[in-house]
């Protein structure tokens, strides 16, 4: 999400005539866009400034904004702590950063603008054309949370649940296909939650299926609490729909979901699986783990081992807990930091094995590959398969935003490394 603001915060400031530089050392105005999930955050920030003062040592200071979700937390700490910081922006108030850098210009006294502005934000969104160009391009159609899982900041940096208008997200989408874009991965902290006048996920995904030049489509991160039948149907219905879906679980202990506030059992979970297997059988899932959540005793850990095995997760991000200032979770009794650690690499050790053996059974096989970009060196494209596993190939062909039939020949955890077997049939869907 941050990507797409980024983008966004680009597409605005050049109405004031200002242009993205690859060239750090040229910038005049630096905007450092922030995520506030985990731990360090902060430090981050005040390392990334440190570099840049050290930059601009013999130069004019540039104008220093601080954006995100690290803006929203600890904005005023920033402004105190850091006086090479002129300006914090929260998530939902950067539609307000042309008048920032206009008044900074002018004088640089220190900005503060945190408020929840979300319908004005996108609003002044709205009226702008987004200028994105990727082969794969990412859509907000969904901000903030009312969840409240006991470890998490979003609601409190990101603001309550807000879905934007569904013809402001056709029009868009529309946009960003006509700028060459042929998948779009829709966007929200719980993207299934969006509701838009009584449309919901899947009303917004068939609408947008429509576009003919459109040929994938993806949406993340969901939470299972919304995954409704609707939804679970438009797999069914929907080629262009793509079979991998990253379901955030946390835990494999039922004790501790609750203590999360999760909303969801373990058995709950599995059900909504089983049923999107049944719709549509090569579906694959990918989600993340909290290991080490307060209270988690070793058999609570061995159940999530367990779920780990049991599904198969074809990607697993697992995050030792992080205590977040403000959460409920913040003041709980924490967990011996050396026995947390230990149990999040035994995770990660047979996260990584499951990984690796699925990718082995990839090797001679057939995939369908979206190519996005050529690489740096050589004739090589890269590009990703249906699961969204990275593929490379070699080709005297431009293969940009084209998709085509690749057989794998070898791979990395990271990479798969294939050859170009035919074109590949156009895909649509059942309105
Ligand atoms: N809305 C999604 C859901 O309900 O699962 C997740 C969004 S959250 C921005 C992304 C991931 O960060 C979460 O799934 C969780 O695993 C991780 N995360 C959030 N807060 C955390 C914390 N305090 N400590 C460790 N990991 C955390
Ligand atoms: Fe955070 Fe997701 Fe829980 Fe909302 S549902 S509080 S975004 S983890």
């Amino acid at each position: 999400m941050n990507e797409y603001d980024s983008n966004r915060i680009f597409d605005l400031t050049k109405k004031i005539n200002y242009e993205p530089t690859k060239d750090l050392n040229e910038a005049n105005c630096y905007i450092l866009n922030t995520c506030h999930i985990r731990e360090k955050a902060t430090d981050k920030v005040y390392h990334d400034i440190g570099r840049l003062k050290k930059n601009f040592r013999n130069k004019p200071k540039p104008i220093v904004l601080i954006a995100g979700c690290v803006a929203q937390a600890e904005g005023n700490i920033l402004l105190k702590n850091e006086k090479y910081i002129d300006a914090v922006l929260g998530p939902q108030s950067y539609h307000q950063i042309n008048k920032t850098i206009l008044k900074l210009e002018k004088k640089k006294s220190p900005i503060n603008i945190t408020e929840f502005d979300v319908i004005e934000k996108f609003d002044s969104l709205n009226s702008l054309k987004n200028t994105d160009n990727k082969v794969s391009s990412f859509l907000t159609i969904q901000e903030g949370c009312d969840k409240f899982c006991k470890f998490c900041v979003v609601p409190y940096t990101r603001g309550a649940e807000y879905s934007r208008s569904m013809k402001e997200l056709v029009l868009e989408t529309n946009q960003l296909v006509e700028n060459g874009a042929k998948e779009i991965i829709l966007l929200g902290q719980n993207v299934n939650a969006y509701n838009f006048e009584k449309s919901k996920l899947s009303d917004l995904i068939l609408e947008i299926s429509k576009i003919k030049d459109l040929k994938r489509i993806r949406y993340t991160t969901s939470h299972p609490k919304d995954f409704t039948r609707d939804l679970i149907d438009a797999h069914k219905n929907c080629e262009k729909l793509m079979p991998l879906i990253h379901l955030p679980v946390q835990s494999g202990s039922n004790k501790i979901l609750e203590a999360m506030n999760r909303k969801h059992t373990v058995e709950e979970y599995l059900e909504i699986l089983k049923k999107l297997i049944k719709v549509k059988p090569e579906i694959k899932f990918s989600s993340d783990f909290i290991i080490g959540y307060p209270g988690e005793t070793n058999e609570d850990f061995k159940n999530t081992v367990k779920l780990l095995n049991q599904v198969g997760f074809i990607n697993s991000y697992s995050f030792m807990f992080s205590p977040r200032p403000g959460t409920p979770a913040f003041d709980l009794p924490r967990l011996d930091h050396a026995e947390a650690k230990n149990r999040l690499i035994e995770f990660q050790l047979i996260a990584e094995d499951i990984k690796n053996s699925y990718r082995k059974k990839l090797i001679n096989k057939t995939v369908n590959v979206l190519f996005e970009n050529k690489m740096k060196t050589g004739d090589r494209y890269f590009g990703r398969d249906e699961h969204f596993n990275s593929v490379i190939v070699e080709s005297d062909d431009n293969l940009v935003g084209t998709i085509r039939n690749v057989k794998i020949i070898n791979g990395n955890q990271n990479t798969l490394y294939g050859e170009i077997t035919s074109n590949l049939k156009q895909t649509n869907c059942a309105a």
